[in-house]
C-alpha cells in the first residue's frame, strides 16, 4: 500500500449537515422551468451535486421554493 498520492486533492466547499438543511418535500422540489432551476440558483453546489439550503442530491434541471437567481447576484457585483 502506497501513501504517496502526489498533490493533495483540491478543497471542496462544505455543505451544512443534512439536519440543518430543509427536506426536499418541504420546499416542493420539482422539475424547473426555463431559467428558474437549481443550475441557476445561488444555493446550488455543482461540485457536490448539493445545495446549501436543501438536503439530498440536487439535480441542475430541478427547482424548489427557495430558489434565488444567480443572475441577480452577478448584476449586484
Ligand atoms: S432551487 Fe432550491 S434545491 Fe435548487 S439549488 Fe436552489 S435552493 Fe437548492
Amino acid at each position: 500500500m502506497s501513501s504517496q498520492h502526489g498533490a493533495p486533492p483540491p478543497e471542496l466547499p462544505q455543505l451544512a449537515p443534512t439536519e440543518h438543511r430543509l427536506p426536499k418535500d418541504s420546499v416542493h422540489y420539482r422539475p424547473g422551468k426555463k431559467e428558474r432551476r437549481c443550475g441557476n440558483c445561488t444555493a446550488f453546489q455543482p461540485e457536490l451535486r448539493g445545495c446549501s439550503r436543501v438536503a439530498g442530491e440536487i439535480e441542475p434541471p430541478m427547482v424548489c421554493d427557495q430558489w434565488s437567481s444567480l443572475k441577480h447576484v452577478h448584476r449586484l457585483r
